[in-house]
Order: C-alpha cells, then sequence, then structure tokens
C-alpha cells in the first residue's frame, strides 16, 4: 500500500447533489459514513444532534472532529421543508404550511390536549385515491414525498413548539400519519420515516403512539405489519361493499371483507397491536342504525376500537354533517355490540385544520383540481340563476 492509497479516499459531489441526511434513518446515516471513509457511529452522533437537538449547522457539533465538521458541508446537507405559513386556531391547533420544491406545498397539523400533543403527517402532495368525503382528494395528486419530508415535518413541528416554549408540555408525543395522501402507496420513505420516529436517538415514540392510517392497501398492511412496529388505523366508513366502493373506492379493488381479514392478520402478528376503524358521519349517508349494525358484523373477530368522526365541511363537499343524535344513537348501537366506540372532537376548524379538510397546495397532475372546481363554478352559477 503506497501513502496515497492509504488516505481517505475524497468524494467529489456536486453541491447541488448533497445528501440530505434527514433521508436517512440511523442505518442509512451508519452506511453514509462508511460510505465516506468515517467510522459508523458517527451516524449516532449526528442522529441526536438533528433530531433531539434540532441542530442542523455542523460546526456546532462539539463531539465530531474539527476536520470532520470542515469536510461534512461538502458532502451532505441537514434540510428540512420550511415553514412558509403558521396559523393558530382559538381551540390552540396549529396548522404549518410547509414549502416543498417547485411550488408544491402541504400542510401539517398539531393538536394539543392535556396530556398528550398530536402530529398529524402529510406523506404526499394531494392525494391519488379519491374519497368522496375528503377535502385533499379534490386537490388531485403531484407525488409522493421523499423521507427528510416527512419526518422534517415531525422536525419542524418539535422545533418549533420548542421555540415558542410558552409550555412545556406542549410537545410531539404522538404522531398520526393521517394528513395529506395515503402512507401506504409511498411505502418505503414512509417506513423509513416511521423508523426514526421510533427510533430512541431520534424521537423515541412508543409503538401505541405512531399511528399509520390507511384507505386499505391491503398487500401494504401485510409488509407494514412484518418491516414496521407501529399501531393502525383503517379508514372504514361504511359497513357494505355497495357504499364503501362509492366513498373509498379503492374498496372496488381491496373489499371489505379482504381488508378485514389484513386487519386480523395485522392484529395476530404482534399481540397488543392496536387498530383503530376510522367512521366518517355523514347525514342520511352511513349514520343509520342498521349501518351500525351491519359494521358489528364486519367487525367480528378484528380486535380493534372505532373512531367516530363528524364530517368537517369544505367548500364544494357532497355531504353534510350528521346530527348530534344520529351519531349518540350510532355509538351506543356499536357499544352495545362489544366495540369501544369513542366521538372524535373536531378542532381546529377555523383554520381548516380539520381531520379531511387538509389541502396544502398542490400543482396538480391528475386534472382532478380543474374538474372540482368547474363543479363548484357550475353548481354556484345554477343556484344563481335560480335565486334571480
Ligand atoms: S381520505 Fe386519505 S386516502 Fe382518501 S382521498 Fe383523502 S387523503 Fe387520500
Amino acid at each position: 500500500m503506497n501513502a496515497l492509497s492509504a488516505m481517505p479516499i475524497p468524494i467529489q459531489v456536486i453541491s447541488e447533489n448533497k445528501r440530505n441526511l434527514l433521508d436517512l434513518d440511523r442505518k442509512g446515516l451508519a452506511e453514509f459514513f462508511v460510505s465516506i471513509g468515517e467510522k459508523p457511529f458517527r451516524a449516532q452522533q449526528i442522529f441526536k444532534w438533528v433530531h433531539q437537538r434540532g441542530i442542523t449547522d455542523f460546526a456546532l457539533m462539539t463531539d465530531l472532529s474539527k476536520a470532520l465538521r470542515e469536510r461534512l458541508p461538502s458532502l451532505c446537507e441537514i434540510k428540512a421543508p420550511e415553514i412558509a405559513k403558521e396559523q393558530c386556531s382559538l381551540d390552540g391547533t396549529r396548522k404549518w404550511l410547509l414549502r416543498l420544491d417547485s411550488g408544491n406545498y402541504i400542510e401539517t397539523v398539531f393538536i394539543p390536549e392535556k396530556k398528550r400533543g398530536t402530529l398529524c403527517v402529510s406523506s404526499q402532495v394531494g392525494c391519488a385515491l379519491n374519497c368522496t368525503f375528503c377535502s385533499t382528494a379534490t386537490q388531485g395528486f403531484n407525488r409522493n414525498l421523499t423521507v427528510s419530508e416527512i419526518i422534517g415535518q415531525v422536525w419542524q413541528a418539535v422545533m418549533r413548539l420548542r421555540a415558542i416554549g410558552e409550555d412545556k408540555e406542549c410537545t410531539v408525543t404522538n404522531v398520526v400519519m393521517m394528513g395529506m395522501g395515503e402512507p401506504l402507496l409511498n411505502f418505503e420513505p414512509v417506513n423509513i420515516a416511521l423508523a426514526i420516529m421510533r427510533d430512541e436517538l431520534a424521537y423515541a415514540l412508543p409503538r401505541r403512539r405512531v399511528t399509520l392510517s390507511t384507505s386499505g392497501i391491503v398487500p401494504n398492511i401485510d409488509r407494514l405489519s412484518r418491516e414496521a412496529d407501529v399501531s393502525l388505523a383503517v379508514s372504514l366508513h361504511a359497513p357494505n361493499d355497495l357504499l364503501r366502493n362509492v366513498l373509498v373506492p379503492i374498496n372496488k379493488k381491496y373489499p371489505i371483507s379482504v381488508l378485514m381479514d389484513a386487519c386480523r392478520r395485522f392484529a395476530m402478528d404482534k399481540p397488543g397491536r392496536h387498530i383503530t376503524m376510522e367512521y366518517v358521519m355523514l347525514q342520511g349517508v352511513n349514520d343509520k342504525p342498521e349501518h351500525a349494525r351491519q359494521l358489528i358484523k364486519i367487525l367480528q373477530g378484528v380486535p380493534c376500537k372505532v373512531n367516530l368522526i363528524p364530517f368537517n365541511p369544505f367548500k364544494g363537499a357532497s355531504y353534510q354533517r350528521s346530527l348530534k343524535e344520529d351519531i349518540e344513537v350510532f355509538r351506543s348501537i356499536v357499544v352495545k355490540g362489544g366495540f369501544i366506540t369513542t366521538v372524535r372532537k373536531t378542532r381546529g376548524e377555523d383554520i381548516d385544520a380539520a381531520c379531511g379538510q387538509l389541502v396544502g397546495q398542490i400543482i396538480d397532475r391528475t386534472k382532478r383540481n380543474a374538474r372540482f372546481v368547474a363543479k363548484i363554478a357550475d353548481t354556484e352559477e345554477i343556484r344563481s340563476e335560480s335565486y334571480a
């Protein structure tokens, strides 16, 4: 070996192609450091600096050697999506609009409660599915989010809440992947982001406090069961295929019986796993006592609880929120059927941050948004004609 070959191999990285270290879980980070001729334990140091202390400037990472601190900026960066706008609801809910590349924006919502703070995280720019009660669906779809754009939402929220610092209790204790997009259609990046959320050197969130919500992408529920250790929520919303085909059209591909089998497998795979069935309450559509009885039937043998969500209207929506008394009748039937059933408290409605209301700003590649806007315009024209 000559003196030249003993020197660390210089890696030429063009500045625009710098590796964003926020894209990597601990294992990926260790591999990165090995690839640049460094020891893998550097991953642990960087992980703590970034995710626990919120430091993104290598110069401040004092337990790295001076030489490494000076070298890293030419190879990599730590970059989360920037907060473009923050809105705070009267009830304390915060919504952040986060700027991505090329004109796309996503939304992330923080919901503080007495003893916990839940962050609702997006997984895609828009959504390719077309659930008919969902505001995100009307925006169309642009692309999947990267790991740094997903975990960057958690990073931004934690750091922002820390910066506001009015209330030390006000922090992220729970994450729900229930924002914009279908997380199981963006499996790999979501899976890595979930691992970072759970990692003890990052956010150290317990399994019960990280929940992925899916509309029912059955093969990837099985994959999630094998590869991640998180809780599951299912956007069920209807107790029979006829109705679910309309409300959640992916049901035509993965009907209720197939979906329920996947949920049973998910629960059996690791005992103590939690499944929540999400059920939006739409007046006169899915909120009748017979629907509650059908729901009990299809849930037999699925260890789960039921969460009833009063519908949050948005401009152009075709549905109304169920009446309080109808929700209560529905709830009591499902409880009698043996399922713990809660009614979700609507939060952040005054800033359009409530469940199903997230829209961001999307360069739509599906033309769905244009069709939706045209439909609203038509309806308004018809209305104004009939008032004339
Ligand atoms: S409910 Fe979820 S899966 Fe369905 S369109 Fe909205 S964001 Fe997509």
